[in-house]
Order: structure tokens, then C-alpha cells, then sequence
């Protein structure tokens, strides 16, 4: 506990996995109380995703009050709380009705593939069917990935949408503005925002001017009446107008890899970090300047502090499924009952004798951007049993790390020396040890281990006056680093990577 508590700052970290809040001590950045709700998944077709938007937003209270409470256990006033930022899973959609703030259709997933014929459709009206058409404005290639086809897909499926759109009662939102417009009033004057990283997931934003482009929207024939207003990663949008925390201002909101970036302190030209959650996320500052990439990553906001500072952009390599392949041997297979023991399966063998699993459950994102893929096992033999499964598991989020590490190291030119890490898999220690392995170069991983919610309470301080850490990194004392060193001789590390690419190409082309 710090000897002396200054102003505090909470943050709602939305993952696609669960819910959190956590609260830091100003000045310090130490966490002082945090609660968490695991969420539901629900997959009613084959390549399905959907969340309850309702279950997110209950959860999002249980974890406010459950925190509140703690602090109260902890002798810890909750007056001090000062702000709170918002980070979330991005690309999630819903659409819900202003009037009675219900939502009229489940929260379709990132990871969701129902939009792979509107994708194709859209494809066959561009010259070429060049996936990369919208890419100068959007920085991305047209894919199920981005909100757009996912409204364009409720747009024209959902009767009680186009209902509401007609009558003028529908609004759209990521899960930033959904959470946003319903806790600060909701139907009775919720505020419809989404700040500039956010905006830049969705393909209907313009990465340049920072605004909803018309023509985009027309592309997709999406109604521009619906779109939230867009505000940078730290202002005021509004205040808390119920329960524990009634009153207190909403001032930072970010994607959850942006905040991440932000809570790691990447600020420089050139510095990056990997997350590793549901999916895995590797961004790259790279200033006031747009870059785009040539070897297939995204070019995305990073964050802009404030309505008068500038924007600053990242390159990102996306990887779809890191966590969630952990989470499909317990639930699906039944192999393990929590991903601790899928870390202990793994441990007991080191190896995953020569079995190569590709988790294409969601095509492949970068730096293929193949939805065709489908995900495969391969190199199994009489001898391998799950412990091997659970391990190649584990080896493949390293592989698919490598992938858009080299893409990045192409694109910015200078490789890497060593990567950043964090996120809910940087637990597993054999995984940053296997990361490490793959990689030839040192992963580090700092001791702070929330830096997504760090990242958002940073950026809702901040708004407030209030600096939970110093945004300089000289004076980062606080930070220690955990360091995994290459253990492998880089000839193993090749081998391995070339035996994956030949199961990638075998994953490839599955559904077409
Ligand atoms: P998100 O922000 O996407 O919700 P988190 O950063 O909370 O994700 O990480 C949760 C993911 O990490 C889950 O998919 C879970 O399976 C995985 N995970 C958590 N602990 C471990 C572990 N020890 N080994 C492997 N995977 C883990």
C-alpha cells in the first residue's frame, strides 16, 4: 500500500475475454483495488461471435461497485477518484435503439466471419477487387475484421435495424461508445462519442482530416446520422450518472492495443509493444506521420491527448487468435480445465514434437489477410498426445508473433533489438520463453502488468490535471523489466519457423 495516497484515477478495461476496473494512485501508477468478470461467448453459427451488450455493460457495474467496495475494505476514499478512462475490445459492433436504450442485435465480434460474403460483394464493386482500395484513407484492407461490414451486414439483416435507422431511433457505436453513452445517462442524454483510435477500426474514418469521410460511408451506404461524434483519447466526454462513482468525470477512451501502447510508455518514434490476450497485437510508434506498410500490417491512430495536441500513428500487426486458441482447448476440446494447465501441459513436455498448429479459426489476419484460412493440426504422429497439442498451442501465437515482427522490421527499416510485452498470456512464462526462442532477440516484460488500463487512466487523468505517471520515461524508476534471452541457436529457431510457414500454406485456401 503507497504511504500516502494523492488523487486516483479508475479504468474500465473492456476485453473480449472480460471485464475489469482497476484504480491507480496518482503520480505513482500503483494499483490499488481492481475487480474482474469473465464474459460469455456466444457462437450460434459456425464462424459466429456475438456478446451480450447488456452483459457488458452489467458487468462493467458489478466490477465499478465490487472495486468501490474493496477500497472501502482498504480504508481507501473513493472521493479521491478523479477521472476514469474507458479502454475496450475494438472493432465490436452494436447498434442499439436511443429511445429505450436497448440494444437491437448482440455485440457482433471482432473476430466474427458472417461478413465474408458482404466483404466479397463490396470486392466485386472495386477495380480490380483490390483489397487494399480504401487503404490511403483507412489505413486497412477490406475484411470481416473492421466494423463497416459488420453495421453494412445489420444494415441489411436485422428488420428492427432498418426499422430504427428509418425512424431515426438507431445509433451505432464500438463497445467505447455503447459503454460511454449508457453511463453517462443514457436514454436520458447519454453522450454518443467515440475518440480518434476507436474511429480509426471501423473503415469509416478518415485518417487524415480525423473525421467520418462521406465518401467512405457512402461506400458502404452507412448513414452518417447514426455515427458517434469523434473526440481525441482525453477530454471530458461526460459524467458517471449512477452508482458508486456518480459524478465523477469520463475523460480518456482508447482502443485497448492503443492504451497498451500509451501504459508501455511507447512515445518514441520506433517504440513498440506485443500484446498478448484474446488476439495479439504488435504496434509501432511511428510519430506525427502516417506510414503504411508494405507486408501487409495496418496503419492506425495511437492516440491523440487532448482536442489541441496532435495525433500520433502506429503501424499494427494483428494476429486473430493468441489466447483464444488457450481458451479452445479448455472449452472445446476439454484437454484442460483453466489456462494455468494448459501452461503445465505444455511445461511437462517442452517440446511439441514436431506438431504444428495453425488457429486459423478466423482466416488469417496480418500479414496474410486470408479469410479462406481455416486452422489445422498438422505433423501429428502415434506418439503425440496433448501434452504436444497444448505446446504447439503455445508455439504457434510465438510463430504468428515472428510473422508480423519481420513484417514490421521490413517496414520500419531498423529491426527491433528487443520486444515489449504484455497482456493476460504474458503470465505463462513458457510462452515467453518459446517467444524469446522464436524470435532470436530478448522479450521483456515490465512489472507493471496492466498496461492497458494504465494506458486509459493515463489518458483520463491527464484530461484532469492529474498525472498518474510521468510521461517521461527518464523518470520511470518505478519500472522493472523481467527479460527472457534467446535459449535456442537461431539454425533450431529457423527450422521451426520454416516447418510453420509450410503448415500456414497448408491452412490456406480451406474455405474457398
Ligand atoms: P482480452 O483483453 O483479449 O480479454 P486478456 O489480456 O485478459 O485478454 O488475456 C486473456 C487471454 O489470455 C485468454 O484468452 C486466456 O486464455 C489467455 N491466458 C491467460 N492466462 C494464460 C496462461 N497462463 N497461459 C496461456 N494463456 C493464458
Amino acid at each position: 500500500m503507497a504511504a500516502s495516497l494523492g488523487p486516483l484515477v479508475g479504468a474500465i478495461d473492456q476485453g473480449t475475454s472480460s471485464t475489469r476496473f482497476l484504480v491507480f494512485n496518482a503520480g505513482t501508477a500503483e494499483l490499488l483495488s481492481h475487480h474482474q468478470v469473465e464474459l460469455k461467448q456466444e457462437f450460434p453459427k459456425e464462424g459466429w461471435v456475438e456478446q451480450d451488450p447488456k452483459e457488458i455493460l452489467d458487468s462493467v457495474h458489478e466490477c465499478v461497485e465490487r472495486t468501490c467496495e474493496k477500497m472501502k475494505e482498504l480504508n481507501i476514499d473513493i472521493a479521491n477518484i478523479r477521472a476514469i478512462g474507458v479502454t475496450n475490445q475494438r472493432e465490436t459492433t452494436v447498434v442499439w435503439d436511443k429511445t429505450t436504450g436497448e440494444p437491437l442485435y448482440n455485440a457482433i465480434v471482432w473476430l466474427d466471419l458472417r461478413t465474408q460474403s458482404t466483404v466479397e460483394r463490396l470486392l466485386k464493386r472495386i477495380p480490380g477487387h483490390n483489397k487494399s482500395f480504401l487503404k490511403s484513407k483507412t489505413g486497412l484492407p477490406l475484411s470481416t475484421y473492421f466494423s463497416a461490414v459488420k453495421l453494412r451486414w445489420l444494415l441489411d439483416n436485422v428488420e428492427e435495424i432498418k426499422k430504427a435507422v428509418e425512424d431515426g431511433r438507431a445509433m451505432f457505436g464500438t463497445i467505447d461508445s455503447w459503454l460511454i453513452w449508457c453511463l453517462t445517462g443514457g436514454i436520458n442524454g447519454g453522450i454518443h462519442c467515440t475518440d480518434v483510435t476507436n474511429a480509426s477500426r471501423t473503415m469509416l474514418f478518415n485518417i487524415h482530416s480525423l473525421e467520418w469521410d462521406p465518401e467512405l460511408c457512402k461506400f458502404f451506404e452507412i448513414p452518417m446520422e447514426i455515427l458517434p461524434n469523434i473526440r481525441s483519447s482525453s477530454e471530458i466526454y461526460g459524467v458517471m450518472e449512477s452508482g458508486a462513482l456518480t459524478g465523477v468525470p469520463i475523460s480518456g477512451c482508447l482502443g485497448d492495443q492503443h492504451a497498451a501502447l500509451v501504459g508501455q510508455m511507447c512515445f518514441q518514434d520506433g517504440q513498440a509493444k506485443n500484446t498478448y490476450g484474446t488476439g495479439c497485437f504488435l504496434l509501432c510508434n511511428t510519430g506525427q506521420k502516417c506510414v503504411f506498410s508494405e507486408h501487409g500490417l495496418l496503419t492506425t491512430l495511437a492516440y491523440k491527448m487532448g482536442k489541441d495536441k496532435p495525433a500520433f500513428y502506429a503501424l499494427e500487426g494483428s494476429v486473430a487468435i493468441a489466447g483464444a486458441v488457450v481458451r479452445w482447448l479448455r472449452d472445446n476440446l476439454g484437454i484442460a480445465s483453466s489456462s494455468l494447465e494448459v501452461e503445465q501441459l505444455a511445461a511437462a513436455v517442452g517440446t511439441s514434437y514436431g506438431c504444428y498448429f495453425v488457429p486459423a479459426f478466423s482466416g488469417l489476419y496480418a500479414p496474410y489477410w486470408e479469410p479462406s484460412a481455416r486452422g489445422i493440426i498438422c505433423g501429428l504422429t502415434q506418439f503425440t498426445n496433448k501434452n504436444h497439442i497444448a505446446f504447439a498451442a503455445l508455439e504457434a501465437v510465438c510463430f504468428q508473433t515472428r510473422e508480423i515482427l519481420d513484417a514490421m522490421n521490413k517496414d520500419c527499416g531498423i529491426p527491433l533489438s528487443q520486444l515489449q510485452v504484455d497482456g493476460g498470456m504474458t503470465s505463462n512464462k513458457i510462452l515467453m520463453q518459446l517467444q524469446s526462442d522464436i524470435l532470436c532477440i530478448p522479450v521483456v516484460k515490465p512489472s507493471m502488468a496492466e498496461t492497458t488500463a494504465l494506458g486509459a487512466a493515463m489518458a483520463a487523468g491527464a484530461a484532469e490535471g492529474v498525472e498518474v505517471w510521468s510521461l517521461n520515461p527518464e523518470d520511470l524508476t518505478a519500472v522493472t523489466w523481467e527479460r527472457f534471452e534467446p535459449q535456442i541457436n537461431p539454425e533450431e529457431s529457423e527450422y521451426r519457423y520454416a516447418r510453420w510457414k509450410k503448415a500456414v500454406m497448408k491452412s490456406m485456401g480451406w474455405e474457398a
